[in-house]
């Protein structure tokens, strides 16, 4: 058996907890291929590594220099060097990386320096070679190629008995090097997993695995055992952050399943991440809700709009002209419905996208609604009748002037979309019908 781990922000934020990691890849020998994260938060209100490093790149070009950024990476590098008594020569380690910083004056070259620098340490703290993602990982045009970085990864572990992989990061061709999205360090682990035809790949994080809903909104929500791919796909793109989205695409192919662990407790059972599940036809069971807030809906009112592919082929080769990507679209009898982030929605190009659909398609109407939010309850067979009415029943129930502004409904997923004022009042109705 052979696993990989990818250790989260968290897990490697302070000399105490990446002792904690070395004591849980030492309880299982399988655990062979060890994935990192950047330093995370130690506490609340700390900075992410990687964000202290997007400022650094903000400051290069302002300055030319590294600045004060720089300076707190460098602090955070060095306490945990200390705190694990390392004899690595940290202090050229950081010189050499500033300089490489200065010299490179790239975001995702600057970004990807904290998984750099934290796969660094920690290899030296468990005496294991460390891999450098840009070695094993290809992007091409921005995308990951898959070929080429399955073989150069596989090429690169066979004759490793054990090895830690900087997350997050690649590089094209040339030796450019590309970052993933955020928390892209799981899409990392997923594709070692994948290249090394692991058997399971395990993601350490700070959270016993999905919850059922979010704590913040519920009160100690029930945890999810078990996902299959597809569930977890949609909890992730309904806004559940555990697992970034993306992660399961590698191991979903050949079937390795994720499990997701908490390392500050790792006797938790956690969440399995396996192939679809086999489920009765009649049976309906709900496993979570998830949600987005602070969205946009583009409504596009037209004549027979939903089986008109011309109409539809204009308005997203609009947004694709401005490469504005959206988070869903709801398609009704005579609507579209694209749903952006609010915060996205701020481009200097929005009227100009406005204006050409308006020219292309010559719709009835385009309204833009502000304050929106995207509820989505997630499980087996949601799109049975019992279950859609339970639903309407809750959300009525829970306010009887809800503006539902739309809905989509799959075998997994039910997901409506209303005002960012219903949002905590409607999650609460739901996870009380079906939990
Ligand atoms: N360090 C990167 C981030 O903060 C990637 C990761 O942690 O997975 O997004």
């Amino acid at each position: 058996m052979i696993k990989v781990c990818k250790f989260g922000g968290t897990a490697i934020s302070s000399g105490d907890s990446i002792r904690r990691v070395k004591k849980i890849i030492e309880t299982d020998p399988e655990r062979r291929y060890i994935v990192v994260s950047a330093p995370g938060k130690r506490f609340k209100d700390d900075i992410k590594v990687t964000d202290l490093l997007y400022d650094t790149y903000q400051t290069l070009l302002e300055t030319g220099k590294c600045g004060s950024a720089f300076e707190e990476v460098k602090a955070r590098c060095r306490t945990i060097v200390q705190e694990l008594d390392l004899a690595i020569d940290i202090e050229k380690l950081l010189v050499d990386t500033e300089k490489e910083i200065v010299y490179q004056r790239e975001r995702d070259f600057t970004a990807s320096r904290g998984e750099y620098l934290a796969g660094k340490i920690v290899a030296s703290f468990l005496n294991v070679p460390f891999i450098d993602s840009c070695d094993i990982i290809r992007f091409s045009r921005g995308k990951l190629d898959n070929e080429p970085t399955y073989a150069l990864t596989s090429e690169a572990l066979q004759d490793k008995e054990r090895a830690v992989i900087a997350g997050f990061y690649g590089a094209d061709k040339k030796g450019n090097i590309v970052t993933f999205s955020r928390g892209g360090s799981d899409i990392t682990g997923a594709i070692v997993a994948r290249a090394i035809n692991a058997n399971l790949y395990e993601k350490w994080t700070d959270v016993s695995g999905f919850l059922a809903c979010d704590p913040q909104i519920v009160d100690n929500p029930l945890s999810i055992k078990h996902l299959s791919y597809a569930q977890l796909r949609s909890l992730a793109y309904a806004g559940a952050d555990v697992l970034h989205g993306d992660s399961i695409f590698p191991v979903r192919e050949v079937g390795i399943p994720i499990k997701i662990k908490n390392y500050l407790r790792p006797e938790d059972y956690g969440t399995d991440i396996m192939p679809e599940i086999e489920w009765p036809s009649r049976e309906s069971k709900a496993l979570g809700i998830a949600g987005k807030k602070d969205l946009l809906v583009i409504r596009i009112r037209n004549h027979q709009i939903n089986n008109d592919p011309v109409q539809i082929k204009q308005i997203f080769s609009i947004f694709e002209k401005f490469n504005f990507t959206f988070e869903h679209v709801f398609c009704g009898i005579a609507t579209i419905s694209i749903v952006v982030k609010t915060e996205k929605w701020k481009t200097p190009v929005k009227a100009q996208i406005l204006d050409e659909i308006a020219i292309a398609v010559c719709p009835e109407e385009i309204v833009v609604y502000d304050e929106v939010s995207v509820v989505a309850l997630i499980g087996h067979n949601m799109d049975s009748r019992e279950n859609i009415s339970r639903l309407l029943v809750a959300t009525a129930n829970a306010d009887d002037d809800l503006d539902m502004l739309d809905h989509a409904v799959s075998k997994t997923t039910v997901m409506l979309v209303m005002r960012n004022g219903d949002y905590n009042r409607i999650i609460k109705a739901i996870y009380k019908e079906f939990f």
